[in-house]
């Protein structure tokens, strides 16, 4: 289920380059600023290339807007000036400017957030930034600021890392080089299986590597927007202590399971960032 790999890539839009972009972005603006501690993560896999993003990214805008259809339909779509999508709007703002360094194709997305009624713990981001919080998760754990916004970073990391076109790439290609007996697959050959592919981007399971780095960037995110931390940790407490079972909260625990070993690495991470929140507060 892993599909981690561990290749490096000399992309200029690595995050190696990125670390360097915001090291000199700090170093100008802030001369006081800690030397920047920051998550370790490795390479997007290459793999994802068989997919090509800005098909996924259609597809996935089309399921998103499908989706919100649905929901508007029974009446489930917060409004504009519900307060619950206020703040998440807020939250989204002060991370989203962080985000480019990671994914060099989000300078063009159309970031979206949204807001469904629904009992359920669920949150997600599609490719291209279209973003969908469940009331559920905001009221049933009771979340604090900093901690929607861990679960907010945590969401946009999977779509700036690519993991559903990684993902998609994986299970596709596997497939089709069956079917055409080649294991020889060139850039854009999934582009047609990634057009019809809208509806499963919502049913997608990362891999545990892809939970962890989705933790860690999202976590840096986090930090960077202002947001405490310690409250990754907080969060994934209360994750742990839910049941979830009353009120149908079970799908997104199952996809993202909280044990030790995740509230480990978390913690573990936490004085990497610590800077860079900090540095956040003080500027403002
Ligand atoms: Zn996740």
């Amino acid at each position: 289920m892993c599909l981690f790999c561990p290749t490096p890539s000399a992309a200029p839009s690595s995050p190696w380059s990125a670390r360097r972009a915001f090291f000199l972005l700090a170093a100008g603006a802030a001369a006081a600023t800690p030397v920047l501690a920051q998550v370790d993560v490795g390479s997007s896999s290459s793999l994802r290339k068989l997919v090509p993003a800005e098909t996924l990214e259609n597809s996935a805008a089309q399921q998103y807007r499908q989706m919100l259809e649905q929901a508007r339909a029974k009446r489930a779509l917060a409004p504009d000036n519900h307060p619950q999508l206020q703040r998440l709007h807020a939250i989204a703002k002060r991370l989203i400017p962080f985000t480019t360094p990671w994914n060099d194709r989000a300078k063009q997305w159309r970031w979206e957030v949204n807001l469904i009624g629904s009992q359920q713990i669920n949150a997600f981001c599609m490719p291209g930034g279209k973003i969908a919080f469940y009331t559920g998760i905001l009221d049933q754990l009771k979340l604090t600021d900093d901690e929607a916004a861990m679960i907010m970073g945590h969401e946009m990391a999977h779509a700036l890392r690519e993991h559903a076109r990684e993902r998609i790439a994986k299970t596709q290609g596997t497939n089709l080089a069956l079917r055409l007996g080649s294991q020889l697959l060139g850039l854009g050959d999934l582009g047609q299986a990634a057009a019809g592919l809208g509806g499963q981007l919502l049913t997608l399971q990362f891999s545990r590597s892809d939970e962890s780095d989705a933790d860690l960037v999202g976590l840096e995110l986090a930090a960077r927007g202002g947001y405490q931390p310690s409250a990754a940790v907080s969060l994934w407490q209360k994750m742990g202590n839910a049941t979830g079972g009353k009120q149908g909260g079970l799908a997104f625990l199952s996809t993202h399971p909280s044990g030790p070993a995740r509230i480990k690495e978390l913690e573990q991470n936490v004085p990497k960032v610590q800077g860079l929140y900090e540095a956040a507060r003080r500027n403002g």
